[in-house]
């Protein structure tokens, strides 16, 4: 009897607690409410009209008709897709950098000037910094954007700073990599091995080490000879990333074989749990890769775009390009948006980031899919015809517009 009487308690109270709970919802301020747009977030399993409320930089509901009543501003967001912020998981960020006595060899580019215009609210760099300069990276680049950067710390001390240090095992610290990743929790997600040019396997295996001692994934951009694909999907965990996944210079890594086969071994990793980014970059996607391989069901988990200076002048431009071209080749839109941010977010074992649930940062993308006659270009200037393409109509990071294209949010002009 006791125990039952227990329960009824628990049970009122619980329903007191719901009935609270949604009547301060009710009334609560609303600072920006979406009405009206597509919602499409994997996580919470919402794909319908939906409206949007953001209170504070979070997200405060999703739910078929939220009141105009408390709401600041309102955006109608009737015939478009709203998705949580798009992540990039393949950048390279560190401006400035090139002037630091170390640097020679990277491309970077500012965040902010490419990222939201493309409906992106988090990148994360892939490897321009180590453990040595990346204060540095964090004092200049990160915390002076708006764009949420993350970064995967290159096992070079310096990163990417030239290809002389770059190749120089003494640079390589497991230690010293390993203590700079646990300083910085939040923002280094995983560690990068890539452009080493020798045969010997100790510059992945010291980057692997880092990985296993600090929970996080590697991410790997190794296209030279003398590292197999094979032998690299091999050491790789499920979980790791390889990037640049659909390229082909000189037959050094290909996922299909000259039938146009997915090769056995890389199927295997794929099973495993290897995911395939695509990092597109200047020269790391090929159709005569990638179209196979969709077809064969070997997807990319993420879009990476591999942005720097000569990117986004070429085939790639931006996230939303690379986006619409797999839209093109045969992606289903919705495979395509689960691939631009939740996917994403859960390699990088975000769980606030990818999803519009409650109390979660609100950075959401607002995209058209506009109809009509559009061309794709690859990496070796190849180009595809396409008939739908996505626009990034207006951006929201932590509760703030950072871009808005057509003035979505923006007060009517009156001439006064
Ligand atoms: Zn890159």
């Amino acid at each position: 009897m006791i125990k039952r009487f227990n329960f009824e308690i628990k049970k009122n109270t619980i329903g007191l607690i719901l009935f609270f709970t949604v009547l301060s919802i009710q009334s609560q301020e609303i600072d920006i409410l979406i009405k009206n747009g597509h919602v499409f977030d994997a996580r919470n399993t919402i794909d319908a009209i939906m409206d949007v409320s953001i209170t504070d930089g979070k997200i405060i509901q999703v739910a078929p008709s939220i009141s105009e009543e408390h709401a600041k501003q309102v955006i109608d967001a009737s015939g478009l897709y709203v998705v949580p912020g798009l992540i990039d998981p393949h950048t390279h960020v560190f401006v400035g950098s090139r002037s630091n006595k170390f640097a020679d060899g990277n491309n970077s580019l500012s965040p902010d000037d490419f990222s939201f215009k493309a409906g992106v609210t988090t990148v994360v760099d892939a490897g321009t910094s180590g453990w040595r300069n990346f204060q540095l990276f964090k004092t200049q680049v990160i915390d002076e954007s708006k764009t949420r950067i993350l970064v995967f710390l290159n096992i070079a001390a310096n990163g990417m700073s030239g290809d002389k240090l770059q190749q120089d095992l003494n640079e390589m610290n497991i230690a010293k990599t390993s203590e700079m990743v646990l300083k910085y929790p939040e923002t280094i997600v995983g560690v990068k091995i890539g452009h080493f040019k020798g045969s010997d396997w100790e510059p992945f295996d010291r980057a692997l080490e880092v990985c296993r001692r600090t929970e996080r994934p590697l991410f790997v951009e190794c296209h030279l000879p003398e590292y197999s694909l094979k032998e690299q999907l091999n050491k790789m965990r499920p979980g790791d990333i390889i990037t640049h996944s659909f390229e082909n210079i000189s037959e050094r890594m290909p996922v299909v074989d000259k039938e146009g086969k997915v090769l056995p071994y890389v199927l295997e990793a794929k099973e495993k749990g290897i995911l395939f980014d695509v990092g597109h970059g200047g020269a790391g996607f090929w159709f005569n890769q990638a179209i196979p391989a969709l077809e064969q069901d070997l997807w990319p988990n993420s879009f990476g775009t591999d942005l720097h200076r000569f990117s986004m002048n070429a085939g790639m431009k931006d996230m939303l390009n690379v986006m619409s071209k797999y839209l093109n080749m045969g992606m289903p839109l919705k495979e395509v948006f689960l691939r631009g941010s939740y996917y994403p977010a859960k390699a990088i074992k975000r769980d606030d980031l990818g999803n519009l649930g409650p109390g979660n940062i609100a950075d959401i993308a607002i995209l058209s899919l506009r109809k009509g006659a559009f061309g794709f270009i690859d990496a070796r200037n190849n180009s595809i015809r396409g008939d739908k393409k996505l626009e990034a109509e207006l951006t929201i990071k932590g509760g703030k517009v950072v871009w808005d294209l057509n003035g979505l949010a923006a007060k009517p002009f009156e001439n006064n």
